[in-house]
């Protein structure tokens, strides 16, 4: 039987690597619903209703639903993110985007929209999805679900040698006030801000290898799976 995973939490907490891994692992299909947030955020400051200190909300509303976020498999397993049928993978990585995304994602209407893209996705379950709103609101019911949080310093760590690797500009300190900034603003958002489930399970990852990591979620997914058998 296919369950649904649900994996919430900070930014740059290594999420996505365990959803991958994890989707690798089960056979399942792996969302990633952040890069969809981030391709809202791309669309928005291509048609520049997105300035450093305001969006053109009226205009985002009016063309929102003209905007279909999908995902493509690539041959070494990886995923592309797609908006309308082009490959925007490359162009969603950046900083900038990711702070757009981060705005973007406090606005009611876009919640609604990827939601409903999101729970159309999961109907056939055998799926793992990440974010910070899945076990709380695209799936309240899913068989298991993960809160996973390390260390602000441990993130920003990560997030700066990822960026490094991209050849972005930037010091650590600027890095881990980008981490607390994204924190607070998911946190204390209004529409549907990020906190752990009540029947999530936390999962800190600050002292874990990948390894360590992998191995736990193995058994915390073959265990939730054997549950529901029962
Ligand atoms: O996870 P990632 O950093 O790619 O997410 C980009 C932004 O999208 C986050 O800062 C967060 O504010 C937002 N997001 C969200 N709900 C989700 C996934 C991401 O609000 N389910």
């Amino acid at each position: 039987m296919k369950i649904i995973v649900a994996i919430d939490g900070f930014s740059s907490c290594g999420k996505s690597t365990m959803a991958k891994e994890l989707a690798t692992y089960a056979g399942y299909t792996y969302v990633d619903t952040g890069a969809m947030y981030r391709a809202v955020a791309l669309f928005c400051l291509r048609n520049g209703w997105m300035t450093e200190n305001a969006i053109d909300e009226t205009q985002l509303q009016a063309h929102i639903h003209e905007l279909t976020v999908g995902f493509q498999l690539r041959p070494d397993g990886g995923q592309d993110t797609m908006l309308n049928g082009e490959n925007v993978e490359a162009l969603i990585r950046t900083l900038e985007v990711g702070n757009g995304a981060s705005r973007v994602s406090t606005i009611g209407f876009v919640r609604r929209e990827l939601v409903r893209q999101q729970q159309i996705m999961g109907r056939r379950k055998g799926i793992v999805m990440d974010g910070r709103d899945i076990g709380t609101v695209v799936f309240p019911d899913a068989e298991l679900k993960l809160f996973v949080t390390a260390r602000p310093e441990v993130r920003a760590q990560r997030r700066y040698q990822e960026l490094l690797g991209k050849g972005e500009q930037i010091t650590f300190d600027e890095v881990l006030a980008n981490v607390k900034e994204r924190d607070y603003r998911d946190t204390h958002r209004a529409e549907s801000p990020l906190r752990q489930a009540e029947d999530a399970i936390l999962f800190d990852n600050s002292d874990l290898t990948r390894a360590e990591q992998m191995e736990k979620l193995k058994r915390i997914f073959d265990e939730a799976v054997g549950r529901c058998q029962h």
